[in-house]
């Protein structure tokens, strides 16, 4: 099934939340039809789990410690995400790697971690503008995933791995379908060289500057196995135009 995830990255207060998750629901139906994700910051994520429970709207963590518990000042456990109702993290956005130094080794812990726990990871991959322009994009990509997903070939059927150019990152300028699927394809090929036996069993998504007008553009490749929507997914009704845009 694809999956339409929403991040909210540092926006809304618990209260804020629950005011969006409120009107949300009233666009939702049929949630078995597709897999509704949505991602808020970690304190929306108590209040976020209480009305979403028994909705079929799944809810996800934007980052987790690899540890279960310890000496690690403002860090949260995927155990704690799990109590809370998350049954996905985002591991390795372009954020967390490029303005907090999240490195490929610290990502692998990280799903190393996801993995043994039983929390879905969705792992953010994508190219710098600079790769682009340096020819270099699929080689960037190719390291990333190789490199998350070291120890864990017997297991890509249990990740889900976006696909999100760093250029196109609320920027307002998402890739052309066209470029995405050829990505897509490229990791699909990636991943079927780390482990043939999960061909096909990883879904691949798009993120970057998804809006509702365009969201139907990307869907329509059967290549592009769901969205990651930053911005688009801070206004309920906009939101909800993207999960039904295919
Ligand atoms: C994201 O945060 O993963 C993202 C894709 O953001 P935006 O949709 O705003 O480009």
């Amino acid at each position: 099934m694809r999956l339409i995830a929403g991040n909210w990255k540092m926006h809304k207060t618990a209260s804020e939340t629950e005011e969006y998750i409120k009107s949300f629901l009233k666009f939702v139906e049929h949630p078995e039809s597709r897999e509704i994700l949505l991602c808020p910051p970690f304190t929306s994520l108590y209040i976020a789990g209480k009305l979403l429970e028994g909705t079929g709207v799944k809810l996800g963590a934007q980052n987790c410690h690899y540890e279960r518990e310890g000496a690690f000042t403002g860090e949260i456990s995927i155990p704690m995400l799990k109590e809370l109702g998350c049954e996905y993290v985002i591991v390795g956005h372009s954020e967390r790697r490029h303005i907090f130094g999240e490195d490929d080794e610290l990502i692998n812990r990280k799903l190393v971690a996801c993995l043994e726990e039983g929390i879905r990871p969705i792992l953010c991959v994508g190219e710098k503008l600079e790769d682009r322009e340096a020819g270099m994009t699929f080689k960037v990509v190719e390291t990333q995933v190789r490199l998350a997903l070291s120890g864990l070939e017997e297991h890509t059927d249990r990740i889900d791995i976006a696909y999100e150019p760093v250029w196109a990152i609320g920027t307002g300028v998402p890739a052309t379908p066209e470029d995405a699927v050829s990505v897509h394809r490229f990791i699909k090929e990636l991943l079927k060289d780390i482990n043939p036996k999960n061909e096909g069993r990883t879904r691949i998504l798009y993120g970057g500057s998804v809006k509702p007008g365009n969201a139907g553009d990307f869907m329509k490749h059967s290549e592009i196995e769901g969205l990651l929507v930053g911005g688009a997914s801070l206004d309920p009704e906009s939101f909800a135009k993207i999960v039904y845009s295919f």
